[in-house]
């Protein structure tokens, strides 16, 4: 997304949501924390991306700890999809032993904290879509896409975009008919954008003496993502609403029609058109996409827009061939010089006929007999 101070950050166009629809680009925008934004960032979202809505997904700690910067004109909602009351619960549940030499103040140390208190597991995305908080947090984030005017985007995010996010970007590309592969190739982009971020960290989790099972875990709570967490979501949603669609109807209460009407919004209808060479009278054409909102596009993805004049390839003109003039004799016609394409055979210069010769005038000189010749001879002689 071109964005140098906000992590992890990418959109969701681009994706196939089948029957040759792809998910437009530049309207559902996903990221980590955007509390480090620059300047420019916050143009380029404004300005290039006609940011409208910013739904925060964090935790008011969270939230208060890194807040998010103010963009003029730009609404930001939070809304918290973490239970804040269960994870307090769960973390007084901890016994002195499993708080024993943790510091809260160290990043590590509420990760470990969290995970011996349960709140961070591979079961973790089931609790919160399952939870009061979560469903009214995922449900009014359907309500901000169903109310998001004509040529905005969207801006989801929570701390390390890879989580809360996630399953936001999972919801969201379900509904939107985009297949289960495709949802975890997302998903797991995250480790893609975080490298940088998870070789640092790893290493900082390795100088500090951690490795083995316990090293992976923490780096799951901290900046990797781990597909099992996700196919665990899915199966859930599965085995209990039928479809991630399933639930989204049952418990985020869209209906059958609002999903229909958030496709016929966000996805690109597309026709192929395949190439078509040009020949010598007839223009061909590139291979290219268009839409039904009227829009080119030079991929099926439809992450290039092209001008309807782009796909045309112009007609080459002919190639000529000169056609040789036929001599006429006097029981043949002939024929002027003409020229026609070789490709297409159109005749291009018309050749004209050239009548034939009138029947010698047979000259006195060559063709009079010895006979004629002798008796003009006796002639002269006898004048
Ligand atoms: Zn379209
Ligand atoms: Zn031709």
């Amino acid at each position: 997304m071109g964005l140098t101070g906000v992590g992890n950050a990418r959109e969701l166009g681009g994706y196939p949501a089948g029957d040759g629809r792809v998910v437009k680009h530049g309207v559902f925008l996903r990221t980590a924390s955007l509390a480090g934004a620059t300047d420019k960032d916050k143009e380029r979202l404004k300005d290039d991306y006609q940011l409208s809505v910013v739904i925060d997904l964090r935790m008011t700690r969270e939230k208060e700890s890194a807040p998010d910067p103010e963009i003029p004109g730009v609404r930001n909602i939070h809304l918290g999809i973490i239970d804040e009351v269960a994870v307090a619960e769960k973390q007084k549940n901890l016994s002195a032993e499993d708080l024993e030499g943790l510091d809260m103040n160290n990043k590590v140390d509420r990760l470990i904290l969290a995970i011996k208190a349960g709140i961070v597991s591979d079961q973790m995305y089931i609790e919160w879509l399952s939870s009061a908080t979560g469903k009214a947090g995922y449900a009014q984030m359907f309500k901000e896409m169903i109310d998001l005017p004509e040529g905005k985007a969207l801006l989801f995010h929570c701390t390390q975009g890879k989580d809360r996010t996630g399953c936001a970007a999972m919801l969201i590309l379900s509904a939107l008919g985009v297949d289960e592969d495709t949802i975890l190739k997302d998903y797991m982009l995250t480790n893609t954008y975080n490298a940088d971020l998870i070789s640092s960290e790893r290493q900082m989790l390795i100088d500090q003496g951690y490795e083995g099972q316990e090293l992976d875990r923490y780096m799951k709570a901290m900046d990797e993502v781990d597909i099992q967490y996700m196919v665990n979501a899915l199966e859930w949603m599965k085995n209990n609403y039928g479809s991630v669609k399933g639930y989204i109807t049952k418990e985020l209460g869209l209906t059958e029609a609002q999903i229909e009407q958030l496709q016929t919004r966000y996805l690109h209808n597309m026709t192929a058109h395949p190439a078509k060479e040009a020949t010598c009278t007839e223009p061909g054409n590139i291979d290219y996409w268009t839409c039904d909102c009227g829009k080119y596009f030079s991929d099926v993805q439809g992450e290039n827009e092209i001008g309807k004049d782009d796909v045309v390839i112009q007609a080459k003109g002919h190639t000529s061939v000169k056609d040789p003039a036929v001599a006429p004799t006097h029981t043949n016609t002939g024929l002027t010089e003409g020229s026609h394409c070789s490709v297409c055979g159109a005749i291009i210069k018309i050749q004209e006929v050239v009548q034939k010769l009138a029947k010698d005038p047979q000259p006195m000189t060559v063709k009079v007999s010895k006979k004629t010749v002798k008796a003009s001879k006796l002639k002269k002689k006898n004048r």
